[in-house]
């Protein structure tokens, strides 16, 4: 059992004192350890004493993956002697980003999961099957795992895939939770139903969801999460995390965002022009990292588009939550004024039964300004059936992109092109 901190409970005014003490501690831990960022700071003229809060961050330039995949190993704050596990991420381009971690490293991510696990209501006694793989160089795996046992939780690491084995696991040690990738859930039921297997009474009440997005922009559940509650009503708890952050926001009872714990990271929300937004508003999530002694980072751009939330969140926390994610950055359209995010158009042509498949290309037109063309294979091809797709994104994105219907071979040729492991859904065919 982790005690948990009183500062996630705290005033805004006091959680913002409680940062702005970390981030001292933190920039004197760079200038003295990181290769990267004293040259920065020298090259910049910036003297970190002049940076006494988050709002004097504005003063640092950004870091971007690009600088992170090109100097990689001039983000590393310690001796080899000292790393204790290496993880990585698929880079921009090539090569993926190495992240060494120290000892204290593997203990923060442990703490923070241990936060992650308590938000969901799962605490010592309980039981946990982990189906996403711990090795491959994955970080999220190892840390279920640590955070688990600083929890008391205990674990059983089946690893990704195999149905046969994770309802095998299911039988005999009866877990309270799983870690999942929500679509894999959807392949559980079907195993289960082909397979005679009562899961709806099985012991798996709660499942910290994984890899992809459980909730549209005002929480309700998506078209995936509503899917499989109607067949098995869970407890979905929806995550966000990436490999660099080192952290993870995971949600409470409520189902209202992420939680934010200010003593592991510090975000800003940054438009366009890297300028904040305005309080409130969604922007692209810039982060640093605080206690990180391995690879930390300051001011790092994740390209994530996200809103956070400030309210007081009704199980009690007063830490700001951190809403789905709208959007990557790169994958911005521009469309007559309008700026879109993929996740929207693709949410909202889940919605239709008679839509098989689908897939959004989005292109520069001749006087360079973005298009968009979606191509649907439907098992409606009415032009009643055109006119309530048009309809519908209209009414939920303000715009009505060229809508066409092609047949099911054309179709999962662009989905699943040879060499790409991964459906295609979005083409982005833009003049950079
Ligand atoms: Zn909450």
């Amino acid at each position: 059992m982790i005690k948990l901190p009183e500062i996630e409970r705290k005033s805004k005014e006091e959680i913002k004192a409680f940062q702005n003490e970390l981030l001292k501690k933190q920039l004197g831990y760079l200038q003295e350890n990181s290769a990267y960022y004293s040259e920065l700071f020298k090259n910049q003229n910036i003297d970190i004493e002049s940076i006494n809060s988050v709002e004097d961050l504005i003063k640092i330039p950004v870091t971007t993956k690009d600088e992170l995949q090109k100097y990689n190993e001039k983000f590393l704050c310690v001796p080899k002697s000292e790393i204790a596990d290496y993880v990585s991420t698929s880079g921009t381009s090539g090569d993926p980003v190495l992240i060494a971690m120290t000892d204290e490293d593997l203990e923060r991510l442990a703490y923070n999961e241990a936060l992650s696990y308590d938000c969901a209501g799962l605490n010592t006694g309980n039981t946990l099957q982990l189906t996403t793989t711990l090795d491959r160089r994955f970080m999220a795996g190892l840390a279920y795992f640590l955070g688990a046992r600083k929890a008391g939780i205990g674990v059983v690491r089946v690893g990704s895939g195999v149905p046969e084995l994770q309802w095998d696991t299911i039988r005999k040690i009866k877990p309270d939770a799983l870690i999942c990738v929500p679509s894999f859930l959807l392949k559980m039921i079907e195993y289960a139903e082909e397979n005679n297997i009562d899961y709806r009474n099985s012991s798996v009440k709660k499942v910290i969801c994984i890899g992809e997005p459980l909730r549209n922009q005002d929480f309700s559940d998506n078209v995936l999460a509503s899917k499989i509650k109607s067949k098995w009503p869970l407890e979905l708890y929806s995550t966000y995390a990436s490999t660099e952050m080192a952290t993870a926001f995971t949600e409470c009872e409520a189902g209202m965002g992420g939680h934010h714990h200010p003593e592991l990271i510090i975000c800003e929300f940054l438009d366009e022009n890297d300028q904040p937004v305005t309080e409130g508003e969604a922007g692209e999530l810039v982060v640093t990292t605080l206690g990180v002694r391995g690879m930390p980072l300051l001011r790092y751009k994740t390209g994530d588009i996200v809103k956070p939330y400030h309210e007081k969140c009704s199980c009690g926390r007063t830490t700001f939550r951190l809403g789905p994610l709208v959007g990557r950055k790169q994958q911005m359209i521009k469309y007559k004024g309008t700026s879109l995010y993929p996740p929207s158009l693709l949410d909202l042509l889940n919605d239709f039964e008679e839509v098989k498949h689908y897939v959004i290309e989005v292109f520069s037109s001749e006087i360079d300004e973005d298009e968009i063309q979606v191509k649907v294979f439907s098992t409606n091809e009415t032009d009643e059936m055109l006119d309530r797709i048009k309809d519908r994104f209209r009414a939920k994105v303000r715009v009505s992109p060229r809508i066409q219907f092609v047949s099911e071979p054309e179709i999962l040729k662009i989905k699943f092109p040879e060499n790409s492991r991964k459906a295609i859904t979005f083409l982005d065919n833009r003049k950079s």
